[in-house]
């Protein structure tokens, strides 16, 4: 993991283009500009971003990660929410022929098409790779949306807030692991980039953050008979964190409590645990035999 040291950036050019086009941030965007250069140069870094890689941004904000990432990628697409930001990227982006900016809720994006479509007009872009300092109020949707739309993606090198990025990378035992932490490392390595403090921001957020790279696997550390028993299971298990598996598990594909309990001692799992204790190793082989008595 990178340290991080302050290099405030130089913001002659964005402060001018918003004072020229009267923007003010929205907080409910989640509108928390990077005024820090060596965390823009982390993240451009940390996705190992290269001339043959079609990289999409989300929230581009006024364009300081744009540009960095325009510098080294083959072409870059960043999909912007706020319109009023247009004018602002149009004059801060004007130095690069490789970036489109799309006008969208990512959450709402077809990024599958937009990914053929690029793909297509341009052949030599290999690997496709996903950046951005997300709007926290979206995280957990937009990272679930990236994992489970079964997009061509080589990585995601994304800035969080600290806590979300804590529970991506726990492991069973740890008070912050739980289902977003089996989940995404189910679909990725996870590596932790950089941590950042609220200085490195305008406004300031009232939480730290981190950026996290997560590479997606192309083979998946366990093999299950079905996902979304595998999911399923994985959710009913931390539906309450202080109960035992059994409770949380009663119910569960239909099951009784007492078939529930049964399940799990006939794969070795101690009905009294906690969904917490369990790696994922577990949990698979929990879930594929509540997949068998289906
Ligand atoms: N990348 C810029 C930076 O680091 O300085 C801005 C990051 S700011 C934390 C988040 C950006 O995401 C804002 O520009 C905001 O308008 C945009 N945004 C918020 N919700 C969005 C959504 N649903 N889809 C696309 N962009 C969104």
């Amino acid at each position: 993991m990178k340290r991080y040291t302050k290099r405030t950036i130089d913001r002659r050019m964005i402060n001018e283009a918003a004072r020229h086009h009267d923007f003010h941030t929205v907080k409910s965007l989640g509108q928390n500009f990077i005024i820090d250069e060596g965390v823009i140069e982390a993240i451009a870094e940390g996705a190992a971003i290269g001339q043959s890689d079609l990289v999409i941004e989300i929230g581009p904000g006024m364009g300081v990660l744009t540009a960095a990432a325009a510098a080294r990628a083959g072409r870059i697409v960043a999909v912007e929410i706020d319109q009023r930001l247009l004018p602002i990227l149009e004059q801060t982006l004007a130095g690069f022929d490789n970036v489109r900016v799309v006008c969208q809720d990512i959450l709402k994006t077809d990024l599958k098409s937009l990914i053929r479509e690029e793909q297509a007009a341009d052949p030599s872009l290999a690997g496709v790779k996903i950046i951005g300092n997300l709007p926290y109020y979206i995280t957990t949707p937009i990272i679930m949306k990236l994992l489970t739309e079964e997009l061509p993606l080589e990585s995601i090198t994304i800035m969080m807030q600290r806590e979300v990025a804590e529970r991506i990378r726990s492991g069973a035992g740890s008070r912050t692991y739980g289902v977003l932490s089996l989940s995404v490392q189910y679909y990725c390595e996870v590596k932790s980039v950089v941590r950042v403090p609220k200085e490195a921001f305008r406004p300031r957020p009232k939480v730290d953050s981190e950026v996290l790279r997560l590479r997606l696997r192309r083979e998946k550390p366990v093999q299950v008979r079905d996902e979304a028993t595998f999911f399923g299971c994985i959710r009913a298990g931390f539906r309450a964190r202080r109960k035992t598996l059994a409770n949380c598990l009663t119910g569960f594909c239909g099951a009784s409590k007492e078939e529930a309990s049964a399940i799990m001692i006939s794969v070795g799992i101690d009905p009294g645990r906690r969904a917490e204790t369990l790696d994922m190793e577990e949990f698979a082989r929990l879930a594929d035999a509540f997949e068998k008595r289906k």
